[in-house]
């Protein structure tokens, strides 16, 4: 049986926990608290994030993925903002200490972890439940930072790479079917957190929002902070093929609008600057698709295949 402190050797050191990386850290993992020194001309930006077992992930997830999926999407909120990513604490309750699931758990959220040369710099382990809330911390320049708030009437909406693939994985990841489409499962439990293209987008987007929730309710978010509404079309969103060829287009489509975890960006870009979207785009390279326009009557309306406009906007994951 491990002691504590074995326990917690266990997790933090395959994060690198035992092996400080950042010079922002003057005091680490070990001692009470964590002491930080923030360059004094960026803004400290921060996001906390609870996942719990069953409720936002299935049991049938590997320690791996768990591990670097629970990063992932925690830093997306980073990204959402147009922030860099440097520290994050972990509170771990887990409802026995299993070593190799440990590891393996840990293995996987450190290999995120050091590709954003990011520290873990502290935490807190406990008996209970399988759930994991991971804190994470960015600078971003003052006032720099991209918000919900923000966007104006006649901004083009854009969102990145392609949607509904993560829902499609999660159905096979939770059916264990047989014919498991490797690309639409990474999707689910790999999620990339577009760090580069939020801050890429902190000089030209009025606004942003990481699409965790579904696309019509994320940018429903946007829509109420800024106190407008929007027109998209649903022709004209991102699929990827294997999306399509797994489920046909018309629920390929219904994915995009409705289900969330492909924590993909939603930006608004004002019409002077969509070239530089262009050139961001092919610069990092990332595929990045116009989907619509904002505009000054509140509420969002979804243009269908038939030109028609759907009826009941499409409302997302509903949390409660
Ligand atoms: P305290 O009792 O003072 O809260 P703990 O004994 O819980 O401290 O933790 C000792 C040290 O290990 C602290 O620096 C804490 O931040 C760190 N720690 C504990 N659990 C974790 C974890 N799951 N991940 C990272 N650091 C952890
Ligand atoms: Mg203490």
């Amino acid at each position: 049986v491990l002691t504590e402190f074995e326990l917690i050797r266990q997790i933090i050191g395959p994060m690198g926990g035992l092996n400080p990386c950042r010079e922002d850290v003057r005091v680490g993992i070990g001692d009470d608290c964590a002491v930080l020194v923030p360059p004094p001309d960026q803004e400290l930006v921060t996001s906390v994030d609870t996942l719990v077992e069953g409720v936002h992930f299935p049991r049938e997830i590997d320690p791996g993925s768990l591990g670097y999926r629970s990063l992932a999407v925690a830093l997306s909120d980073i990204a959402a903002m147009g922030a860099e990513p440097n520290w994050f604490t972990l509170a771990l309750t887990i409802p026995n200490a299993e070593q190799d699931w440990l590891t393996a758990f840990a293995q996987g959220m450190g290999s995120l972890a050091s590709n954003y040369q990011m520290q873990l710099i502290g935490g807190d382990t406990t008996k209970g439940p399988l759930t994991l809330s991971l804190q994470v911390f960015g600078f971003a320049p003052h006032g720099e930072a991209l918000q919900r708030c923000g966007a104006k009437s006649a901004d083009y909406i854009f969102v990145s790479g392609s949607l509904g693939d993560a829902g499609a994985g999660l159905g096979q990841l939770q059916e264990g079917t047989q014919e498991q489409n490797q690309y639409l499962m990474k999707r689910f439990t790999h999620p990339s957190p577009r760090i580069a293209l939020g801050k890429a987008l902190r000089s030209y987007a009025n606004a942003c929002i990481d699409i965790s929730d579904g696309l019509s309710s994320d940018l429903g978010h946007i829509l109420s902070a800024s106190g407008l509404g929007a027109e998209i079309d649903s022709r004209a969103l991102p699929l990827s093929d294997p999306l399509v060829a797994s489920v046909g287009e018309a629920q390929a489509r219904d994915l995009a609008l409705t289900f969330g975890d492909d924590y993909e960006l939603c930006f608004c870009i004002p019409e002077e600057y969509l070239n530089f979207v262009e050139e961001i785009a092919a610069e990092l390279p990332l595929q990045i698709t116009k989907i619509g326009m904002m505009t000054p009557t509140p509420g969002l309306k979804i243009r269908g295949m038939g030109d028609d406009w759907l009826n009941e906007s499409k409302s997302g994951y509903r949390h409660f």
